[in-house]
């Protein structure tokens, strides 16, 4: 394992007083699923102590069975979905981690990732704590325990003072639930109500299922208690510029979602937009990679006037090729996903429209298979700058390495994925297609500007393309 590596991509939900609970907080993490695929856990509280079921697999598969919910009784709920890299998909990793110490038991579920969770992990167990899990997530629970501090309050404040990175938790506890989001605000997080109940989640999709009124994001660096005497916001750590993802914006976050004040459909239809007035091409049809390069195709259609096509048909029921984790698994994705029509491609000079590259692979299949179907060109299109960057805060980007723009030129990848010419967006133009304040994006995985410091590795050999 990679000290600094980045081990998980996740979602998280939160219900408070709802004789429901499980249920709904089921039905939330089903909305985020994209979030994490490989397991998913819910802890439960029914004011006298906690309860948790959690699995390595989909929530429909964990959760599918209406007995399971026995397990898990209470009014109120919080769980997790999760994608780890290989060697870290162990059950023993499954969130939310439950642990009783002196003051009682409680729960947390983190999305996002701790930069300096290895020095503090080593600091602790020289101190004589013993991890159950490799989890960064892990050690909040550890501080916790340690801290002298009397309320529950601060003794998160105490723990989390500790920890540098990214970090949305929701933490539950026999009579209480409690929501941080990071002082940066890396990852998105929003409450909302339904009824007499609160709710927490990452994504605002996953209010919408249960039909709770969105109310507002959780701020950067706010902490919100919620108990039998209503709720409390608090911001206890020191202020810092915000630097909310934006390849959330770009990728990751679910179309219907709104998040960092703007809805991602928009934004990302925005971003296509600006994508054709930067790379024009004379074509007859444009064609998203589907799904995450959907919007800005149609974006990219509606300014250069070039008509939208489905061109390549997604089968629904196989997972986000990335997220399977062995490098064979994901060779075989591109065509396991992706079929084309045949129809529509034929003779055609044809726009490709995807979201990012990240080693090159998904687009080097997806130009053959549309050549291949008789397109008579292929314009790749690609609607971010390059990712030339590992992302530290909780985004699965693999090593700088396997980066292909890390080290190759823009003509050394168009010839890489045979395309007859690519444009990626420009970093000006993805800051201002995705509008609002721009300094309060982290951009690193585009740039390499990162917000939170973290001692960077050795020089690292490059990838071999031809
Ligand atoms: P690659 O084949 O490695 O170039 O992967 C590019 C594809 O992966 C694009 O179609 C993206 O939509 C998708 N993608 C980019 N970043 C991620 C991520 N962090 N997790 C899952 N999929 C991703």
């Amino acid at each position: 394992m990679n000290l600094y590596r980045p081990e998980e991509e996740c979602g998280i939900f939160g219900i408070y007083n709802h004789r429901e609970a499980s249920n709904l907080t089921y039905l939330g993490l089903y909305a985020l699923q994209h979030r994490g695929q490989e397991a998913c856990g819910i802890v439960s509280s029914d004011g006298q102590r906690l309860y948790s079921h959690k699995s390595m697999g989909l929530v429909a598969d964990v959760f599918g069975n209406p007995e399971i919910f026995r397990n898990v009784p209470g009014d109120s709920a919080i769980g997790h979905v999760r994608y780890s890299t290989t060697g870290d998909s162990v059950s023993k990793n499954i969130q939310p981690i439950l642990v009783n110490y002196s003051r009682g038991a409680i729960a947390v579920a983190h999305n996002g990732n701790i930069v300096n969770s290895q020095l503090i992990r080593a600091e602790l167990e020289a101190w004589g704590s013993i991890f159950q899990t490799t989890m960064d997530t892990e050690i909040i629970v550890h501080l916790l325990a340690a801290s002298k501090a009397s309320s529950l309050e601060e003794r998160m404040v105490e723990a989390l003072n500790r920890i540098k990175g990214a970090y949305c938790l929701l933490f539950i506890t026999e009579t209480r639930m409690v929501a941080v989001r990071d002082p940066h605000g890396f990852r998105p997080l929003c409450l909302g109500k339904l009824g007499e109940s609160y709710v927490v989640a990452s994504e605002s999709c996953a209010l919408d299922l249960i039909e709770a009124e969105f109310i507002r994001e959780v701020e950067p660096g706010e902490m919100i208690v919620i108990g039998r005497g209503g709720i409390t916001s608090h911001f206890p750590f020191k202020k810092v510029k915000p630097s909310h993802c934006i390849f959330e914006h770009v990728y990751f976050a679910r179309p219907d979602s709104y998040i960092f004040g703007k809805t991602v459909y928009l934004v990302r239809k925005e971003l296509g937009r600006q994508l054709a007035r930067e790379h024009a091409v004379d074509a007859d049809i444009v064609i998203p990679v589907p799904d995450s390069g959907v919007p800005a195709a149609m974006g990219y259609a509606e300014e250069s006037g070039i008509r939208f096509e489905l061109g390549l048909i997604r089968n629904h029921y196989v997972g986000r090729t990335f997220i399977e984790p062995a490098q064979s698994i994901r060779h075989f994705g591109v065509k396991i996903k992706l079929n084309p029509v045949r129809e529509v491609l034929k003779g055609k000079r044809v726009v490709v429209i995807d979201d990012s590259i990240v080693r090159g692979t998904t687009s080097r299949k997806i130009v053959k298979m549309v050549r291949q179907a008789g397109a008579s060109e292929v314009h790749m299109r690609i609607s971010s700058p390059p990712t030339s960057y590992p992302c530290y805060y909780g985004i699965d980007t693999p090593n700088r390495k396997e980066l292909i723009s890390s080290s190759h030129t823009l003509e050394e990848i168009r010839r890489y994925i045979t395309a007859d010419s690519l444009g990626y967006l420009s970093h000006e133009g993805l800051l201002t297609a995705v509008g609002g304040d721009k300094e309060s994006f982290c951009h690193a995985c585009f740039s390499g500007d990162y917000p939170i410091g973290f001692p960077r590795l050795g020089p690292e050999p490059q990838l071999d393309l031809f």
